[in-house]
């Protein structure tokens, strides 16, 4: 299988690097993002760092698909958690995916939904999550949920509070649900895996948590992408 990696950060990508310890076939530069292509047992990996938040990570997976025939998209990195019974390391997988910033509301419309378009989340490939949901990762949990993505670090209870009960989502980012939209047009299975870096304010240390523990959410997520890898 040829699979694309979209990671937002170096850190997040630098995780999973370090795991497959990969090193690249060919390399491709387009639009301020390197493109690298590696063998990784039977499989082809294509991977590239976005940039942080929607439109950076929009347009990279455009142009991942524009150069690179693969057979579905992971995008691998850390998040936010938005319940208490999730915590630092735990994984998220996506069921589905919002952008919980797309505010039309004032036209009577749901908030998250994206103005003239005929869904309301984008749903992550059923086969992909077969295999990511079976994962075991010591000490830490693996849950399978809705993930919410705008471009804000939300670091603030009831911010917090509000995107869970509004949209009953599991954890929060910057870039999944735009990854997952530009897949949607394309018709590309797709699958967003996160680690949790914070709390997202429900614990007040939201930045700090993100500066101490992304390195080792990064590290979880990487694991995951290392059976998949293995399991596919
Ligand atoms: N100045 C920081 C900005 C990080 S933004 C830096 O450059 O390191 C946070 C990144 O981690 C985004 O890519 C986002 O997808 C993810 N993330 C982790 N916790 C988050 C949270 N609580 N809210 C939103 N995004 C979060």
């Amino acid at each position: 299988m040829k699979l694309a990696i979209i990671c937002a950060m170096d850190e997040e990508l630098a995780a999973i690097n370090n795991i497959l310890n990969l090193s690249p076939t060919q390399q491709l530069t387009k639009a301020g993002n390197t493109y690298s292509v590696y063998e990784y047992g039977l499989h082809t990996l294509v991977t590239v760092v976005s940039g942080i938040g929607k439109v950076n990570a929009a347009v990279t997976t455009q142009t991942l698909l524009n150069h690179f025939t693969v057979d579905a998209v992971i995008n691998v990195g850390v998040a936010g958690s938005l319940i208490p019974e999730l915590s630092f390391g735990d994984v998220v997988i996506a069921d589905d995916l919002v952008e919980h910033d797309f505010d039309i509301t004032a036209f009577g419309v749901p908030l998250g939904q994206i103005a003239r378009m005929d869904t309301f989340s984008f749903i992550a490939d059923s086969k992909l999550n077969d295999i990511l949901k079976t994962v075991e990762l010591t000490g830490h949990n693996v849950r399978c949920g809705r993930i919410v993505s705008g471009d804000q670090f939300i670091d603030s209870a009831d911010r917090a509070k509000f995107l869970h009960s509004e949209f009953n989502a599991l954890a929060c980012e910057m870039e999944g649900a735009a990854i997952a939209h530009v897949c949607y047009l394309n018709q590309m299975p797709f699958a967003v895996v996160r680690s949790l870096s914070d709390m997202a304010g429900q614990d007040n240390k939201g930045v700090h948590s993100f500066n101490e523990l992304k390195d080792m959410a990064a590290s979880r997520a990487a694991l995951v992408v290392k059976y998949l890898m293995e399991n596919i």
